[in-house]
């Protein structure tokens, strides 16, 4: 795989002597594979001079897929001055996530209205295609790719792509979701360590790095990362190169060498660089088999249109910020809410409502969030997860909120924008498993939630984009092959109630056993290949 950086600023375009090192331009890194396959990760003001470059190379006839992680504006405004868009017989995929209610296409049409640009999405002369996205994989001729939300803002993908042997990350914009982490303490728990194992034994991985532990504090919620948690994180993967990106506008080209310097040290063996725009770079070899089997998971392109006003959210939050924030956010959202204050309303109302997911904050000795979540798993199932439970709160306590049941956090304070898209997220990932409960009788069936806590990984089908390797207290855990999605999927009825991370991963082990041994069963893999199309 051959690629090359085209836009590696951050926020806003920053051209001038300060930025000519490292660029001026936002987002867009191009991708090729050795048998020529085009891929375009994001679509900022890079993606002008790619575009020229393109159609002078013969831009009538070219074929290439797009694939925007969100549609914040510096990831896709170089979308209309994308010169191949324009070119006559050039035929594209247009790739990105997409919430309910608004699909990728209308998202980008909206910077091309009248009073923003004189031409519209329509005018393109390129046979385009759109795809919304959600989690999971799909494939693009020989690329294999996976993905998977990120902690920003706005709804957003990172995107894990295989070829030739090697896989490559792309993982902008993001912010750690535990506070301490972006400090450079604590420890890699919860959503973090997923994304984690996203990321783990990537060839390369390009990561939002916009911020230093020290600024952190004064852009909490903005949604990047400092470099420190970045460079600890590509460690703790064991990723080969990490390629910083998304750069500060405000940060000049020695600011950014003397960032990269102080933190080499800590990175170990990890190649860290800050990526520049027309910098190169190689990784895996042509014909080299890919490291893992193709896909045989949930697909990223399934259809999920929920209806956000069809089902409830449940809300017990006490602080009066944080529920307004939360308030604000499902009205925006056209989604109802429905308070509740104990267990037992709670209980009652999920048999009923079957709502999207469950909002419960814990703040003792105001409100015993953790008590309230313990009594729901209780008794919904005997203790097995119903459906997603966000935790509010001002700091994660992963070991606490996993023993109670807890499926994600919200942290204290978040904006609008924040609430909003975690609510998206989850109403997504609810409208994509199966059932939540059976409301005859309120008692959970197979539900969605207890596929999420097994891991929402497997059920996003990010396990066959996945990392060789997984997380194990930091020390990452080789597993040949951790494709037990499959499995998980097939039997979660059955083993969903007792699964936890030591569990899962003994599942991953034991496949890869299976399949590292001689008879190396192909019905086996076909029946889990007929089932996970069947959900798809
Ligand atoms: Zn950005
Ligand atoms: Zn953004």
């Amino acid at each position: 795989m051959r690629i090359r950086f085209w836009g590696t600023r951050g926020s806003i375009a920053t051209p001038g002597l300060q930025t000519a090192r490292y660029g001026g331009n936002t987002s867009c890194v191009e991708v090729r594979s050795s048998r020529g396959t085009l891929l375009v990760l994001d679509c900022g003001t890079g993606a002008y001079p790619l575009g020229r470059m393109l159609m002078s190379r013969g831009g009538n006839g070219l074929r290439g897929s797009l694939l925007i992680s969100h549609t914040h504006w510096d990831h896709i405004q170089g979308i209309p001055f994308f010169d191949p868009l324009f070119a006559r017989g050039a035929e594209w995929d247009v790739y990105g996530p997409n919430g309910p209610g608004a699909s990728l296409r209308e998202a980008l049409a909206g910077q091309m209205q009248y009073d923003y640009f004189p031409v519209t999405l329509d005018e393109f002369g390129a046979r385009i295609r759109f795809h919304d996205l959600v989690e999971g994989s799909f494939d693009i001729e020989d690329f294999k790719v996976s993905a998977r939300y990120l902690n920003h803002p706005a709804l957003t993908l990172a995107y894990r792509l295989e070829a030739d042997g090697a896989s490559i990350v792309y993982a902008c914009d993001h912010e750690p979701h535990a506070r301490m982490l972006a400090l450079g303490e604590g420890e890699l728990t919860g959503e973090d360590r997923r994304h984690a194992e996203f990321v783990a034994g990537a060839d390369l991985l390009i990561h939002d790095a916009q911020y230093t532990a020290e600024e952190y504090p004064a852009k909490i919620g903005w949604g990047h990362s400092p470099i420190e948690y970045v460079v600890r994180l590509g460690q703790q993967a064991r990723v080969k190169r990490l390629a910083l990106t998304h750069h500060d506008p405000r940060r000049d080209d020695e600011a950014i060498d003397r960032m990269v310097q102080s933190n080499r040290e800590r990175a170990g063996a990890v190649d860290v660089f800050a990526a520049y725009e027309g910098q190169i770079v190689h990784v895996g070899a042509p014909g080299a088999k890919a490291a893992r089997r193709r896909s045989r998971e949930l697909h990223a392109e399934a259809a999920v249109a929920p209806e956000p006003g069809e089902r409830s959210v449940l809300l017990a939050v006490a602080d009066a910020e944080a529920s307004s924030t939360l308030s604000a956010a499902l009205r925006a959202e056209g989604i109802r809410c429905d308070a509740f204050s104990s267990a037992e309303r709670a209980r009652t109302l999920i048999a009923r409502e079957r709502p999207w997911l469950t909002v419960i904050e814990h703040d003792p000795p105001r409100i015993e969030g953790m008590d309230m979540c313990r009594a729901i798993r209780s008794r919904t199932g005997e203790g097995d997860p119903v459906l997603p439970i966000l935790m509010v709160a001002g700091e994660p306590d992963q070991q606490a909120g996993g023993a109670a049941g807890v499926t994600d956090w919200l942290i204290k304070p978040f904006s609008v924008a924040h609430a909003r898209t975690k609510i998206r997220e989850w109403v997504l990932r609810t409208a994509r498993a199966p059932a939540a409960c059976d409301a005859a009788d309120g008692r959970a069936t197979a539900t969605a939630t207890q596929v999420f806590d097994a891991g929402k990984a497997r059920r996003s089908g990010e396990p066959a984009s996945a990392p060789a390797t997984e997380m194990n207290g930091g020390r990452p855990d080789v597993i040949p092959d951790g494709d037990k999605s499959g499995l998980l999927w097939m039997f979660g009825r059955e083993i969903a109630s007792f699964d936890n991370p030591a569990f899962s991963s003994n599942v991953g082990r034991i496949i890869a056993r299976a399949q590292t041994a001689p008879h190396r069963g192909a019905g086996k893999a076909a029946s889990v290949r007929r089932f996970a199309g069947r959900r798809a």
